[in-house]
C-alpha cells in the first residue's frame, strides 16, 4: 500500500491536475495525565503519537484556498482569505481550516492562497485529536507558504483561536501545543498558565497503548461545560482567577463552606495538578512503580471526585491494571464520558495486555474495543515521501 505521503500527493494530482509542491504532517495526541486541568490554568502531560494528518500543498498566486480530504471524498471546498464568513455547520471539516485563516486575518496577518489535499490515519472523533492534527498540519503549511515565521507555539495559539472563535468550541490549548511541539520518545509537561513546556523522556522500557472504549460520546461537551462552571464557582468563592491559585490545604480548610460536590470537583483539579508534575518526575527518573500509583490515583479521582468516567471505562482500566500491576500505569484519558484509556506498560507485558482486553472487554460490556499500539512522535513538520518509510502504514 502507498504510504500516506504518496496518497496525499496522489489525491492532490487527481483533484487539481498538477503536482503538489510540499508535504506537511502533524500528529494526533494522547494525554498521559492531567485531565480537566488545562482550562484551570494547570498542568498537562500529553505525548504526540505516530498517527498523522498529512497534507500536500501548492501555493497559489491569489488569496484563494481550495481543499479536499480523503475522509470526505468528492467535494472541493473553497474560500478566499479574510472572507470566511460565519461558521456553517453544513461545511463540516473545512471549518477547522477556515477558523485558522479567519484567526490569521483577525490578527492582521497576511496569507497566500493554497490548494491542499488532506489524508491521514488519526481516527476521527476517537479522542486522539484528529481536529488539532488537521489544524496544525494546515497551520504549519500556511506559516511556511506565507513565510510568516510564526513559532510552533504561535501556530498552536492561532489554531486554538480559530477553534474557539470560529468553530465555536471552547477548547484548551493542550491539543494544539502537543501536535505542534511534541518530541519523539518524549511527553511534554505543559504549564497551561504561562504555556511553558518541558520535554519529559518516556523510558525505553515502556510501550504506549491506547484503547478506544468505542462507547457513544453524546454527553461530553455539555458535561465539560458543567465542570468548567463548577471549577469557576470555586475560583469565585476564593476570589481568584483560576484554580491554579488555590492549594489543597486552603481548599480543605474551607470544605464545610462549599457544597460537597463543588469541593470534590476542585479537589480533583488541585490533586491532579500535583499528580501531573509528580508523574513527569517519575518518568524522568524511570520510576515506573510511582507512575503506576499516580495514574491509578488519577483515574480514581476522575471517577469519584470529578465523575467523568463510565462503568465500561472503569472495567477497561481494571482489565489492564490487573495484568500490569506495578509494571506500568493505566487511566482514562480525555475529557471523559467515553473515549480512550491510555496505558504505559513494560514492553514485555504488551501482548498480555492486548490479549486480556480482547478476551474480556467485549464479554463484559458488549462493545468491541480498538487497540492502538503507539510511540511518541515529533511535532508537526514539513516532510518528504521517504519520511514515512518506517512508519506504521
Ligand atoms: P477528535 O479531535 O477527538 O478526533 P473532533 O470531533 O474534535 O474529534 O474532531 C474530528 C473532526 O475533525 C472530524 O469530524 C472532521 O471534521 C475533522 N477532521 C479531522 N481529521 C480530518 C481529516 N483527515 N480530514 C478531514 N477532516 C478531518
Ligand atoms: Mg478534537
Amino acid at each position: 500500500m502507498a504510504n500516506p505521503a504518496q496518497r496525499a500527493n496522489k489525491l492532490f494530482v487527481q483533484t487539481f491536475g498538477t503536482n503538489a509542491d510540499d508535504l506537511y504532517r502533524a500528529p494526533g495526541r494522547v494525554n498521559l495525565i492531567g485531565e480537566h486541568t488545562d482550562y484551570n490554568d494547570g498542568f498537562v502531560l500529553p505525548a504526540a503519537i505516530n498517527f498523522h494528518t498529512i497534507i500536500a500543498v501548492k501555493k497559489r498566486e491569489d488569496d484563494r484556498f481550495r481543499a479536499v480530504s480523503d475522509a470526505y471524498p468528492g467535494k472541493i471546498n473553497s474560500w478566499h482569505f479574510g472572507q470566511e464568513g460565519k461558521m456553517d455547520p453544513e461545511d463540516g471539516w473545512i471549518n477547522y481550516l477556515k477558523g485558522f485563516t479567519a484567526a490569521m486575518a483577525a490578527s492582521g496577518l497576511p496569507a497566500k492562497g493554497m490548494d491542499i489535499a488532506v489524508v491521514g490515519n488519526v481516527p476521527l472523533g476517537a479522542g486522539l485529536s484528529s481536529s488539532a492534527a488537521l489544524e496544525i498540519a494546515f497551520g504549519t503549511a500556511v506559516n511556511d507558504c506565507s513565510q510568516l515565521r510564526l513559532s510552533p507555539l504561535a501556530v498552536a495559539q492561532m489554531a486554538q483561536r480559530g477553534e474557539n472563535q470560529y468553530v465555536g468550541y471552547a477548547c484548551g490549548i493542550m491539543d494544539q501545543i502537543i501536535s505542534a511541539m511534541g518530541q519523539q520518545d518524549h511527553a511534554l509537561l505543559i504549564d497551561c498558565e504561562d504555556l511553558d513546556s518541558e520535554p519529559v523522556p518516556i523510558p525505553e522500557s515502556l510501550s504506549l497503548i491506547i484503547v478506544n472504549s468505542n462507547l457513544p460520546r453524546g454527553e461530553v461537551e455539555a458535561q465539560e461545560a458543567i465542570r468548567r462552571q463548577q471549577c469557576q464557582q470555586v475560583a469565585d468563592h476564593f476570589a481568584i482567577d483560576s484554580l491554579r491559585h488555590l492549594d489543597l490545604t486552603t481548599l480543605e480548610a474551607a470544605r464545610t463552606k462549599l457544597p460537597e460536590l463543588i469541593y470534590r470537583r476542585a479537589r480533583h483539579v488541585l490533586s491532579e495538578n500535583r499528580r501531573t508534575q509528580n508523574a513527569a518526575h517519575a518518568l524522568q527518573a524511570g520510576n515506573i512503580g510511582r507512575l503506576s500509583e499516580l495514574m491509578a490515583q488519577s483515574h480514581a479521582s476522575m471517577r469519584d471526585d470529578f465523575e467523568i468516567s463510565l462503568p465500561e471505562i472503569d472495567t477497561l482500566v481494571e482489565i489492564i491494571a490487573q495484568v500490569v500491576g506495578q509494571q506500568g500505569g493505566v487511566r482514562m484519558t480525555g475529557k471523559g464520558f467515553g473515549g480512550c484509556v491510555v496505558a504505559l506498560v513494560d514492553h514485555e507485558l504488551t501482548d498480555a495486555v492486548v490479549a486480556a482486553i480482547e478476551a474480556q472487554y467485549q464479554v463484559k460490556t458488549g462493545i468491541e474495543p480498538t487497540v492502538y499500539l503507539c510511540s511518541a512522535s515529533g511535532g508537526a513538520s514539513r516532510v518528504d515521501e521517504s519520511w514515512f518509510d518506517d512508519e506504521l502504514y
